[in-house]
């Protein structure tokens, strides 16, 4: 394999994972998986939450693709990319936003202010319906957000009748 072929599999799974990941947070954690993710959502003391379980499961599949991958390199350089999405995935979320292991860094403009933003909007919703932004990489405009939440509760009050 080429290093270009090598560099377009880890950064194409890394753009591949946000997808995967948005979709699963959408879908399952905001679904029929919200038994472990609640735990995210709210308060708690102590350093572990029942939504770290995710990460365990998650961290699997790269791990069988890397020994695999010792006999078809194609598929560890893509257990690499999953990796490398999960350590921005774990600076992103939870360093940045959660400030998680004592973290400290409040970005003023650009890039990771827009993340640090989108992200806390995610929690601005306390339960399992009506979140917004569910990606971690790519984010709204915190106006689009806000409008979306805003559209959100109105049709969960709508759908209870309260
Ligand atoms: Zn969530
Ligand atoms: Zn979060």
């Amino acid at each position: 394999m080429t290093w270009f072929e090598k560099l377009a599999i880890v950064i194409g799974m890394v753009l591949f994972m946000e997808c995967f990941a948005w979709a699963t947070h959408r879908y399952v954690m905001h679904g029929w998986g919200w038994g472990w993710h609640k735990s995210h959502h709210e308060d708690h003391d102590g350093w572990f939450e029942k939504n770290d379980l995710y990460a365990v499961v998650f961290a699997i599949v790269p791990i069988v693709m890397f020994v695999v991958g010792l006999w078809w390199p194609p598929l560890w350089w893509a257990a690499l990319g999953i990796t490398v999405y999960g350590g921005i995935y774990a600076f992103v979320h939870d360093m940045l936003v959660h400030q998680r292991g004592g973290f400290r860094w409040v970005p003023k403009r650009g890039y990771f202010k827009r993340l640090l933003q989108a992200h806390r909007l995610h929690h601005a919703v306390e339960g399992k319906e009506g979140t917004v932004s569910h990606g971690f990489l790519f984010a709204r405009s915190p106006s689009v957000l806000k409008a979306q939440l805003r559209a959100n509760a109105e049709r969960l009050k709508a759908a209870t009748g309260r």
